[in-house]
């Protein structure tokens, strides 16, 4: 199976997306996924952090957990509209 078969809901995950430098310090700034505990579950999470102050985002919950579908994207979004102002 070529790799352009792969389910299309995991191809855009790791999609590059357009990240402002850090507001609080101008640093470079990631999109990351991240688990997060809830026993007996465990859920996946977006967000986005400045490799040098650490500042980040909160979390996107995806999967559906908590009705929640975030996407890389609304990370970013969120992470712009705060570096924007
Ligand atoms: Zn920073």
């Amino acid at each position: 199976m070529s790799s352009a078969d792969r389910n299309p809901d995991f191809a855009p995950r790791y999609m590059s997306v357009f990240l402002l430098p850090c507001p609080c310090c101008g640093g470079h700034a990631d999109v990351q996924e991240a688990k997060r505990q809830d026993p007996p579950f465990s859920y996946a999470v977006w967000f986005v952090e400045c490799r040098k102050c650490g500042l980040r985002t909160k979390d996107f919950p995806s999967g559906g957990y908590y009705g929640l579908h975030g996407t890389p994207g609304n990370a970013a979004a969120e992470w712009n509209r705060r570096a924007a102002t």
